[in-house]
């Protein structure tokens, strides 16, 4: 049937752009992040882009107000996980670009503090659950030779002859006792920060870092969750970087550390499965916050249209900004389509997959950068000054395209996965 109207109104759009009516608890949620995101992360995010990454971690630095706030939301993940599938995929979406369009890298370090958790819970183990609650967290996975390196799934991913190379930090796993040595890549998130780890590394059995057999390229790896307090821990200097200046990252130092062998999450023969999950979950948060992001440059854009004026008219007066500003919408809402079907397709399919997840991040944070760069150039020379919010957006939403997974590689690993979808019969009936 076709809904008739007798009149031609404008249509309904919230916070989400053209969503379909949310019930009073999304509304509810919805709203008290978005309070959170303009009221605390916003104001904050920009002070800590101004400070060095020391500052950004020191004692009464403003980073930690955004930590206390944000426990005062209350967002308890367990909560969300009672909605029907569908509506906790909309909350979980919402709220992702709530804290994306506030601070993108206060919004991926609120993500991966919980990460430990998450992990704990999802796994139930008690002795885990208790060791990471109210605990800052991390992800550490990457390392200075292992990069798009250090989650290799398929043997096409590397060269011929290739190897997966065994990383700059490994454990040695005994009968009771872990012992890990080397150090993580700078860049994970909250490193310089976490009380404990959500960690992924090669490791050795008794019998070599390799497995013989079909997989014999990669090495043989362990997950575990690791309290950041041990002896023979410490850190390296805080990151410097372009973007996401507000998220603190820095390398994890091992020095014969000693973990006992009940705080591996996963052995050799679930590793990939498991480090495969924490992926998908980490692209997911991803996705949103970078809608959320996209979103706070257009609106940027949006409101300096209304108040610029050159030729005579306010810039959105004239006919070729209307195109400007469409493209950003209509890629805006693209980005979030993909980034909420990725999403209900990872919490709800019985067999998701982390390179399905990987590709909603391309898309979306490849129109999250055409967005965010169009909101710059019709800024004109105000967007390259600091006193406009736009540079440190266009900043933050560059470092995405590398971050969790480098786009390019990301994409050639989806056409991995359609080779080998196809050769299991996928399209062939
Ligand atoms: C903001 C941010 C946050 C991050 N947070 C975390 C975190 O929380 N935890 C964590 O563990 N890591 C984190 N990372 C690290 C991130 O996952 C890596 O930077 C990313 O996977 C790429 O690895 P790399 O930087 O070593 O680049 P490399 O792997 O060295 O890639 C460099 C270039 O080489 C290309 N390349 C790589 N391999 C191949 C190949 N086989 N064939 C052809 N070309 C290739 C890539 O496409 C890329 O253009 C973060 C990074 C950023 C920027």
């Amino acid at each position: 049937m076709i809904r008739l109207y007798k009149s031609t109104s404008l249509p309904l759009a919230g916070l989400s752009g053209f969503e379909t009516p949310l019930s009073e608890e999304e509304s509810a949620i919805q709203n008290s992040v978005h309070r959170f995101a303009r009221d605390v992360m916003r104001p904050i995010g920009r002070e800590l882009d101004r400070m060095t990454p020391e500052e950004v971690i020191a004692p009464g630095s403003p980073y930690w107000t955004v930590l206390a706030e944000s426990a005062k939301l209350g967002l308890d993940p367990a909560l969300i996980a009672q909605f029907p599938p569908e509506v906790a995929v909309r909350i979980e979406s919402l709220i992702g670009e709530e804290l994306g369009w506030g601070d993108s890298g206060l919004a991926v370090s609120l993500g991966v503090a919980t990460a430990p958790l998450m992990m704990a819970q999802s796994l139930g183990n008690q002795e885990l659950i208790e060791m990471c609650a109210g605990r800052l967290g991390c992800w550490m996975n990457t390392q200075p030779d292992r990069g798009s390196d250090a989650a290799i799934l398929y043997r096409e991913e590397l060269a011929a002859g290739g190897k997966q190379p065994i990383g700059n930090v490994t454990a040695k796993v005994g009968a009771d006792e872990i012992v890990i040595n080397g150090q993580s890549s700078a860049w994970v998130s909250n490193g310089s920060v976490a009380q404990v780890a959500l960690a992924y590394m090669a490791a050795d059995y008794g019998d070599g870092f390799y497995s013989t057999g079909v997989h014999g390229a990669f090495t043989n790896g362990i997950g575990l969750i690791i309290p950041l307090d041990l002896p023979g821990i410490s850190r390296g200097k805080p990151l410097d970087k372009i973007g996401q200046r507000a998220l603190p990252q820095g390398e994890i130092y091992f020095d014969n550390v000693k973990v006992p062998k009940r705080f591996a999450i996963a052995l050799k023969d679930e590793y990939l499965g498991n480090l495969s999950s924490m992926w998908s979950y980490a692209g997911t948060h991803m996705c949103q916050v970078f809608v959320g992001a996209a979103r706070a440059a257009f609106e940027a854009a949006l409101a300096y249209c209304h108040e610029r004026k050159q030729g005579g008219a306010y810039l959105i007066d004239h006919q070729m900004t209307h195109l400007r500003v469409g493209e950003m919408l209509r890629r805006l809402e693209m980005a979030r389509a993909i980034a909420r079907r990725s999403l209900a397709f990872a919490r709800m399919s019985p067999q998701s997959h982390p390179y399905a997840t990987a590709q909603a991040k391309v898309s979306v944070t490849e129109e999250a950068m055409k967005i965010t760069h169009e909101a710059f150039q019709l800024f004109g020379g105000n967007g390259t000054t600091r006193e406009y919010p736009i540079e440190k957006m266009f900043r933050d939403v560059r470092s995405a395209l590398i971050e969790d997974g480098e786009n390019y590689h990301l994409t050639m690993r989806l056409g991995v996965l359609a080779g080998r979808l196809y050769q299991n019969g996928w399209t062939q009936e």
